[in-house]
């Protein structure tokens, strides 16, 4: 069983590493199991349908989009106007449609079609490095496709993991989203990068939400550096909470 460790005399918490993160948190939500859902290009489109939309949105624009058109080659074929028909459901259509159309395009003008499983003959960075050359890809992208179809050690950083990690103090207030892949990817081994991404983000999800995270019950507090933060603004809360509740009775009596 894994134990906190004690606060060192100097300092006033431990500092938490990403060793810790799988230590403490692989109990808690592993194992965790890699399987590749789509081509890589299939995830390339897939990923411009997940922009700000729901997974529930993109998931159905993008089943959509394909029994459509069948392949990826029938949706590089098809006008933009058809392809934002299709998306439509997964919002943001017309900006999206264009977008597919023109990565698609550029990819068949480089390589002659859509099969990206050279890169994961290349070195990481060379891979990672040959995808944000194309249109719109940016380092989320392109680890999302090396990690998700090709199973590379790239660190995705979403929108969770992001927050999850600025928080337990992984990454500084100051880095931005697009510098956090670079920070955190080689924090852990290559076998550990998957499980690392998996774990934070599903402590974001259900532990430290974005509103209301529930330190009380997070097994990271021992050396969180924003729990007393967060524990602060929740006992002021509660007590501004506290003196509404008899001014609306009061509103009720009269
Ligand atoms: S202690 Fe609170 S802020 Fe820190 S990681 Fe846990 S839930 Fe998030």
């Amino acid at each position: 069983m894994t134990t906190a460790r004690k606060p060192s005399s100097r300092t006033r918490r431990p500092k938490v590493t990403a060793q810790d993160v799988l230590e403490y948190m692989g109990p808690e939500y592993g194992p965790v199991e890699w399987h590749s859902r789509y081509t890589p290009a299939e995830e390339l489109v897939y990923t411009i349908l997940s922009q700000h939309t729901s997974d529930l949105n993109s998931g159905r624009a993008f089943n959509n989009l394909m029994k459509t058109f069948g392949t990826i080659e029938g949706v590089a074929d098809a006008s933009a106007e058809d392809i934002e028909e299709a998306i439509r459901r997964g919002g943001l259509a017309r900006q999206k449609a264009p977008r597919i159309k023109q990565v698609l395009a550029q990819i068949r003008d480089e390589i002659g079609g859509f099969d990206l499983s050279f890169l994961a003959e290349m070195p990481l960075e060379e891979a990672k490095a040959w995808l944000k050359r194309l249109n719109g890809i940016g380092p989320k992208t392109a680890a999302i496709i090396l990690c998700f179809s090709l199973g590379m050690p790239a660190m995705p950083v979403d929108t969770h993991i992001y927050r999850v990690s600025q928080r337990l103090g992984l990454i500084g207030p100051k880095v931005n989203a697009e510098k956090a892949h670079d920070i955190l990817e080689p924090m852990v081994a290559p076998e550990d990068v998957f499980p690392f991404h998996m774990y934070l983000i599903r402590h974001g999800r259900q532990v430290c939400k974005a509103q209301r995270p529930r330190c009380g019950e997070c097994l990271m507090g021992w050396g969180c550096p924003t729990k007393p933060k967060m524990e602060r603004a929740a006992v002021a809360d509660a007590r501004k909470k506290a003196k509404r509740k008899p001014a609306a009775k009061k509103r009720k009596a009269s």
